[in-house]
């Protein structure tokens, strides 16, 4: 839509207005057409987002200076825009900026008493268009949460883990790079639900992810807007961790041999104190051809091993199907 609208507004300018401003217009519609190519291509590119936004600013500004107020009837839709494309705290400040220099370009055109006028709608609208979109911000963010995080322990399930590997896993494909993915089971966690009841085995599962996070290096979390993305809760007694830049098995043992000793320690809430132990397979992405779902499957026959070789370990898948200790 904001393609066909601007090569319009564009081809209009270019034969019949000011020629600036059509240019402007026409060198968005170019922005706005390669990031949808690069949508298409699930390959987006932020850059072209701003490509889009500054020249379109640019023939706002212009549209302002020379048009008046038919350049600031443009000003709110462009503002509704940008909240569109970019995270709150950004659009806030951009849209804030554009509406001043929108308000400063359109001045000289603009009879005073109008202008007053104009400009107080100007504040009005972009106020309400900031609170109307804080609130679709907070529910979205409510939302991802919901679709993303694990309830419990308030790391990421299955479903956002499955996002992000995705993308890191296309990264490090074509970066040369090597993941290695660590797929941890608790050993007979239904006994302890028996025995101790299912708030202290819910107590226990967070407890667990906290003590795993806190085993790893800080350089070995991968973080955005402060979440973890690299670890995650599968399912049940399941957890995952995901470390990228890593090429040797020795290096993949460290850590096993550093989480392991970390859950080795007892477990204690009030009264009670529990010992655990935990099963892991291991598989490279390099192994797996870095797809997604046969990375799963290998770390989990890995970790199956782990079992069937009485539990408390740490096994590698290896290529052969044969997972070796
Ligand atoms: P194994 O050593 O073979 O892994 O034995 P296990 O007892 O751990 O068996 P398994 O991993 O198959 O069982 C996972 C158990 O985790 C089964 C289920 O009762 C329990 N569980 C799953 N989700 C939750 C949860 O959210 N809270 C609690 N407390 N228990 C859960
Ligand atoms: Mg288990």
């Amino acid at each position: 839509m904001t393609f066909v609208i601007t090569t319009g507004y564009g081809i209009y300018h270019v034969q019949f207005g000011i020629v600036l401003i059509g240019y402007l217009a026409l060198a968005s519609a170019i922005f706005c057409a390669l990031t949808m190519w690069q949508l298409v291509r699930s390959n987006p590119l932020p850059v072209n987002y701003y490509g889009v936004v500054l020249c379109q600013f640019f023939a706002l500004l212009l549209t302002c200076y020379f048009y008046g107020i038919r350049g600031l009837v443009l000003v709110t839709p462009f503002v509704s825009g940008v909240f569109f494309l970019f995270p709150f705290r950004n659009a806030l400040w951009l849209s804030c900026f554009f509406v001043g220099f929108a308000l400063i370009a359109s001045y000289p055109s603009i009879e005073l008493k109008l202008y007053i006028r104009l400009a107080v709608a100007q504040i009005i609208t972009l106020f309400f268009t900031i609170a109307f979109s804080h609130v679709v911000y907070r529910q979205q963010a409510l939302l991802e949460k919901e679709a993303y995080y694990d309830y419990l322990t308030e790391v990421l399930n299955r479903r956002g883990f499955f996002k992000w590997l995705t993308s890191e896993l296309q990264s490090i494909e074509s970066t040369n790079s090597d993941l290695a993915l660590f797929y941890l089971d608790l050993d007979k966690f239904k006994a302890i639900n028996d025995t101790y009841g299912h708030p202290i085995g819910d107590k226990l599962l967070v407890a667990f992810a906290n003590r795993i996070l806190s085993a790893l290096r800080h350089e070995d979390l991968i973080r955005s807007n402060l979440q973890v993305c690299n670890f995650a809760r599968i399912a049940g007694d399941e957890f995952a961790l995901a470390i990228s830049q890593l090429h040797s098995k020795e290096a993949a043992k460290t850590i096993a041999t550093r989480i392991m000793q970390a859950i080795d320690q007892p477990f204690r809430f009030e009264d009670v104190v529990i010992h655990v132990s935990m099963s892991v397979g291991i598989c490279f992405a390099s192994q797996s051809k870095f797809d997604l779902n046969r990375l799963f499957k290998n770390a989990d026959s890995a970790m199956y091993f782990s079992k069937s070789s009485g539990r408390n370990q740490a096994n590698f898948y290896l290529e052969s199907d044969q997972p070796s200790p």
